[in-house]
């Protein structure tokens, strides 16, 4: 399997690993830190320079059908062969964004303390559902979240199993999300002490980072659900 160098440093632009594997779905790579499509956020584009020299555009980075992270190459272009070295980097200011949009919508989930239904994460704008029958409003939304944003509060990451979240009734306390009692590794995503749940994604290290956002637009989607879209203030 892949190692996902993405899960340990999100931050992690680069690296030079080898061809695992290449097939008309995709590469697959001893390492790699392009993100592949999931939990709502798109999967990483980027770059593969090749031993030869070839510069190989990556258009999305997806899990193949037995949970392998596959990079898509452009169509056209040259392709590595299995064991060859690679030099990878990812666009980064892409990636970026979509980090900040992400670790945004946490902060929604914190302003908005309901059930969530569903959502998902773009460069230009995302969106969260919630199991919400009462109207809100768009203002105070907003007020609230770029309130929360601004207290530069720590995103951190911790991994853990069910045998250690049972012997911290406090950890489960504030799990908005139960992981399933399947998974042996759990990762989690604790935000001060404001939010705590099991995420696979990439988040910024700390809210300073995201800056100030824009609740675009609030939207009645059937009886019990509201979506609520966000924008980063400097698209
Ligand atoms: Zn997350």
């Amino acid at each position: 399997m892949t190692e996902l160098l993405y899960l340990q440093d999100a931050y992690r632009k680069t690296c030079r690993t080898r061809v695992e594997r290449v097939s008309e779905l995709g590469i697959v790579l001893e390492q790699t830190v392009f993100y592949p499509r999931g939990g709502g956020q798109p999967g990483d584009t980027g770059i593969f320079k090749l031993a030869s020299g070839h510069l190989l555009p990556i258009t999305d980075t997806i899990y193949g059908p037995t949970r392998e992270a596959l990079h898509v190459p452009a169509a056209g272009h040259e392709l590595p062969a299995e064991g060859d070295a690679v030099e990878i980097e990812i666009d980064w200011e892409r990636r970026y964004r979509l980090m900040r949009m992400h670790t945004s919508l946490h902060f929604l989930g914190v302003a908005l303390p309901y059930g969530v239904t569903g959502g998902s994460i773009g460069e230009r704008r995302s969106r969260l559902d919630f199991d919400m029958q009462e109207p809100v409003d768009k203002e105070a939304v907003s007020e609230k979240i770029n309130q929360l944003i601004a207290g530069g509060h720590a995103a951190e990451t911790i991994w853990t199993d069910w045998e250690e979240l049972d012997k911290r009734p406090d950890l489960i306390r504030t799990l908005s999300v139960k992981p399933p009692r399947t998974s042996d590794r759990i990762r989690l995503l604790k935000i001060g002490d404001l939010d705590l749940q099991p995420c696979g994604g990439t988040h910024v290290k700390n809210s300073s980072e995201i800056g100030r956002v824009i609740i675009a637009k609030i939207e009645k989607k059937g009886k019990h659900n509201r979506r609520v879209y966000l924008e980063l203030a400097d698209r």
